[in-house]
């Protein structure tokens, strides 16, 4: 096949010419990221060899190899993995799927500035391209194990890559740089000087599993002498989940965590766990201290590496912790495994389930730590992850207590600082037996609703409650340490017996006075409300839309329906503000005149407000606005 010139994808030149034109301070980065590539792909070589003994490969000796040519000036980075097809070097190489990266790019260009764009490729990495960082040319030339003709591509970086099958290439990816011109006033970045590659080594790449080599610097002029020269093994290949903990230091810690977790920023957390006994295991976990980008995508990466006695079996391995844990990164390695094991054995397997349980309190218990010892800590993790934790009160009933105990919130007792249940609870007013909240989509939103007036007015603290799966826990959840979660747009709110100071005399007065008007106004909305009744939430406001205890709010319904499921439409309940003007001008209104043509209309224009003052749309907004408008021109 002749040698064939394609062009890069719009997003992949677009990464490229960041590269090209990077103002990352941290160039050493792009061998850690070539490192890393090899790495996988000699652990893919042996998983594959083990599935399928039949495969042609040559797995004697997995090893990363560094080659530096000074007098060329280039670094070349080989390992003897399993290689790429022609075709896949076109798609992984010549493209950018990940859709992770298309997001960097957008981000990328609202960033504009260079400070803002080298935080970005800190957040990000970008693999295979940072090579680019350091060279004007890279070829790549790989084979796959199995296959009897390599490929061979190259690019300049500059919109265009070629490709062409070669006959003679080995086993593996060999990827050589030719380094820019060495810069005379920046000595340290030198990258054919064997000193520099072995410090970037030892620092980012220490724990690879793999033998990383150099070969020594004048291969040729030694060749003359007897003996063959030596390799130099770079790394000490000690996993460090299995060292003493006094002898890693935070920074070994990190590196491997960026490399597993495909960060480039430090983790907010590393949590360590050895257990003995018949079921021995080493886990080494991270808290990042960003969400990842997939975090909700349905086909986001999830969990965390899974070994077997140091040999590494499989990513993503979601058995080991729960799916509301899935941002969590790390190793477990476990003693007596199988290497074959398959993730349909691992879900059924009782020690796995011993294990993830094992796990997930620790990881509970860290955030736990975090939020008595280091309150900034926490609240990034509760920023960053909060909403993703939250499902496992819906989903993990054995752990709810101590989800709950380290769940913050907004609250109407602080502007910005969100609160814990503990300190709610602690805030309580006297004889307060409920926790209240409010669900709904912005803090502002919330604040201004109708229900919350009465609690204003008494000053009762109200937790403020956005995140889409709010809606779902805490109807889930019932109570905190006996104290039960009252949602204040559901039910029967009274709050005078809790104050005390109860006038059911004048309440029960006050509704037999209003008896016909509400009984004829529920027969007027039948369609929508089930029950009309005087509220004692409201203090400024006419009415206002409430839910029974036990239904769906309008924000779950919609939610269901989202998702495809049929859910009944849910008639609400109208609440009206008896000592309002105008509520007391509607009841002096029915109890005057038979003719009740406009008290009809004024009943469907203060249904239509509440439904507006949830946040919700009257039923026919059309004719909502026509009978508003013509009582505002009748009011000139
Ligand atoms: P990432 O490593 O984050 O997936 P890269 O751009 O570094 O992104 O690499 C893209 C893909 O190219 C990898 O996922 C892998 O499938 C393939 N690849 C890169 N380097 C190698 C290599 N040395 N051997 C085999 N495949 C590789």
């Amino acid at each position: 096949m002749p040698t064939e010139t394609f062009e890069f994808q719009v997003e992949a030149r677009q990464l490229l010419q960041l590269m090209i034109h990077s103002v990352y301070s941290n160039k050493d980065v792009f061998l850690r990221e070539l490192v890393s590539n090899a790495s996988d792909a000699l652990d893919k070589l042996r998983l594959e060899k083990l599935r399928h003994d039949s495969l042609d490969a040559d797995v004697s000796d997995p090893h990363i190899e560094i080659d530096i040519d000074k007098d060329a000036r280039t670094l070349t980075v080989r390992d003897n993995g399993i290689g790429m097809s022609y075709d896949e070097v076109g798609q992984l190489i010549g493209t950018i799927a990940n859709s992770g990266t298309a997001k960097f790019l957008q981000e990328l260009r609202e960033a504009k500035d260079a400070a803002g764009a080298e935080g970005l490729i800190g957040q990000f990495g970008v693999g295979f391209y940072s090579g680019f960082m350091v060279a004007d040319e890279v070829t790549l030339v790989t084979r796959r194990a199995g296959e009897s003709r390599g490929t061979r591509w190259s690019s300049r970086g500059e919109g265009t890559y070629m490709l062409e099958t070669v006959d003679d290439a080995p086993q593996g990816t060999s990827v050589t740089l030719h380094l820019k011109p060495a810069d005379p006033e920046n000595q340290l970045h030198d990258y054919t000087s064997p000193w520099k590659i072995r410090e970037i080594i030892k620092r980012y790449s220490d724990f690879i599993t793999w033998p990383i080599r150099m070969l020594p610097e004048d291969s040729a002029a030694a060749g003359e002498s007897d003996r063959a020269p030596e390799p130099e093994t770079l790394n000490s290949m000690k996993a460090l989940w299995a060292r003493p903990r006094d002898q890693v230091s935070e920074d070994e810690y990190h590196e491997l965590y960026k490399h597993i977790g495909h960060d480039w920023r430090d983790p907010l957390e590393t949590i360590r766990l050895q257990a003995e006994g018949t079921f021995e295991y080493q886990a080494l976990l991270f808290l990042p201290a960003h969400a990842p980008h997939d975090l909700f995508a349905r086909d986001g990466k999830r969990g965390v590496q899974l070994y077997v006695r140091r040999v590494f079996i499989m990513d993503d391995c979601e058995a080991l912790l729960p799916p509301y844990l899935r941002f969590v990164k790390g190793v477990v390695d476990a003693a007596d495994l199988s290497l074959n094991v398959s993730r349909e054995i691992l879900q059924q397997d009782r020690h796995i389930e011993m294990m993830r349980r094992r796990l997930t309190k620790k990881v509970l218990s860290t955030v736990k730590d975090m939020m008595t010892k280091d309150r900034d800590r926490y609240d990034t993790f509760w920023r960053e992850f909060g909403p993703v934790l939250k499902e496992g009160l819906i989903t993990d009933s054995e752990n709810r207590d101590a989800i709950l105990a380290v769940a913050s919130f907004a609250s109407t007792h602080h502007d910005t600082e969100p609160t814990t249940l503990e300190q709610y609870a602690e805030r309580m007013k006297d004889g307060q037996e409920a926790i209240y909240y409010l669900t709904g989509e912005s803090r502002q939103g919330i604040e201004n609703s109708p229900h919350m007036e009465a609690f204003r007015a008494r000053g009762i603290e109200v937790l403020l409650l956005t995140d889409p799966v709010d809606e779902v826990w805490a109807d889930a959840v019932g109570e905190y340490e006996g104290k039960k979660l009252r949602s204040v747009a559901k039910g029967r709110i009274d709050l005078d017996t809790e104050q005390e100071d109860t006038s059911d005399g004048d309440r029960e007065k006050q509704t037999e006075e209003y008896a016909g008007l509400l009984g004829w106004m529920k027969e007027q909305l039948e369609e929508d409300i089930k029950e009309v009744r005087l509220s004692s939430r409201l203090t400024v406001s006419p009415a206002c839309i409430v839910s029974d205890a036990h239904d769906l709010t309008p924000a779950l319904e919609n939610m269901y329906r989202a998702m495809g499921q049929e859910v009944p439409r849910a008639k609400r309940i109208l609440e009206l503000n008896p000592d309002h003007q105008l509520v007391k001008g509607l009841n002096q209104a029915y109890k005057d005149s038979e003719d009740r043509t406009e008290l009809a209309e004024t009943t469907e224009l203060l249904h239509g407000l509440a439904v507006l003052a949830e946040g919700g749309q009257p039923k026919e907004p059309a004719r909502f606005v026509k009978l508003m408008t013509d009582r505002l021109e009748r009011a000139l």
